[in-house]
């Protein structure tokens, strides 16, 4: 008898592929009609947890860069970064639109009227399809969430919260500057007040002192507020963040690449089917990368998550249970 393909057997709704879980790339094309690009920009914010308004020295791996290290140079205009990002990927391949994403720093750390027109501009750049905005739960004031849900009438938006971890202990430990309850409150006012905005969550594994289970914990509860997006990656070193004089030290060792995949594919089967995955592993700039090693090596990592979600006969979604 016939055995079916992985692809011709995968029992994941959200995939026309191999993938067991609801990657960006099927997101985008089934909403975009065509495959869409995103453009790191950088509109120069600095960062509450940075400049002493909540705290100093920033997050344990915060990078120079605010963690936007692939976005274009912040001296240029954001008309002249997303012109530079567009002839980098068309030169590769032919995006139907491109998505603005302001990913360094804490991209709505700045009155409401400065917001207002870096975001007006760049949903205006020729080709955008959408708006993809980084940002901190404790930046979110009501004025700022009523300016995203007026521009969400008009185009695509996404808002990134990065949370980590849901544990204080480890917020306290990574220098996050917010606790969960910010988090929420947050979570809470952007779902009233923005209904139309899609809303991201980044966790990390591997941070200091965390065990698989506390990552877990913190993708179970995630899970429950049903986000419509979610990155996942381990938490690396570069030689520019706080941490990396701990690691030097053998005071932090990094999460190993097995235990990484096993709980990936975990988490995956916590998630709710429909929320979209749009990052499994991270993106570490190779010049500054101290640890993990297997940061460096992302379709290698994919490609395992992959097979270890065939090999168990499992999904994203697969133990989600709907609280
Ligand atoms: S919130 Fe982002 S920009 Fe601010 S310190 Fe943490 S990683 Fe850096």
């Amino acid at each position: 008898m016939k055995q079916g393909t992985q692809r011709e057997t995968n029992p994941f709704p959200y995939s026309d592929t191999n993938k067991r879980y609801h990657t960006y790339e099927y997101y985008l094309r089934h909403t975009f009609g065509g495959r869409v690009a995103k453009i790191s920009l950088d509109a120069g914010f600095t960062c509450p947890n940075i400049d002493g308004r909540c705290g100093r020295g920033g997050c344990i791996y915060c990078s120079a860069r605010g963690s936007g290290d692939f976005a274009a140079d912040a001296s240029l205009s954001i008309a002249a970064q997303y012109a530079a990002g567009r002839a980098l990927v068309s030169a590769k391949w032919q995006p139907s639109g491109y998505i603005s994403y302001f990913q360094a720093h804490t991209n709505t750390y700045a009155p409401v009227e400065k917001l207002r027109a870096l975001f007006e501009e760049a949903i205006s750049l020729p080709d955008a399809v959408g708006l993809s905005v980084a940002t901190r739960a404790d930046c979110l004031p009501d004025e700022v969430i009523d300016l995203l849900a007026e521009l969400s009438v008009c185009t695509h938006l996404t808002v990134e919260l990065g949370l980590q971890s849901t544990n204080d202990e480890t917020a306290l430990r990574i220098n996050r500057g917010h606790t969960l309850v910010t988090f929420l409150d947050a979570w809470q006012r952007l779902r009233a007040r923005a209904p139309r905005v899609r809303l991201a969550v980044h966790l990390m594994l591997g941070l200091p002192a965390e065990t698989p289970a506390m990552m877990l914990e913190s993708v179970r509860r995630v899970a429950a507020l049903r986000p419509d997006e979610m990155k996942l990656h381990a938490l690396y070193v570069t030689a520019d963040a706080p941490l990396a004089a701990d690691y030097l030290a053998g005071k932090y060792a990094p999460i190993d690449e097995g235990v990484y995949v096993d709980t990936v594919v975990k988490a995956l089967e916590l998630l709710p089917p429909t929320t979209v995955v749009s990052r499994l592993t991270g993106d570490a700039p190779r010049g500054t990368l101290l640890a993990p090693a297997f940061s460096a090596r992302k379709r290698e990592v994919l490609a395992l998550i992959d097979r270890e979600l065939f090999a168990r006969r499992t999904w994203q979604g697969k133990h989600y249970q709907d609280t």
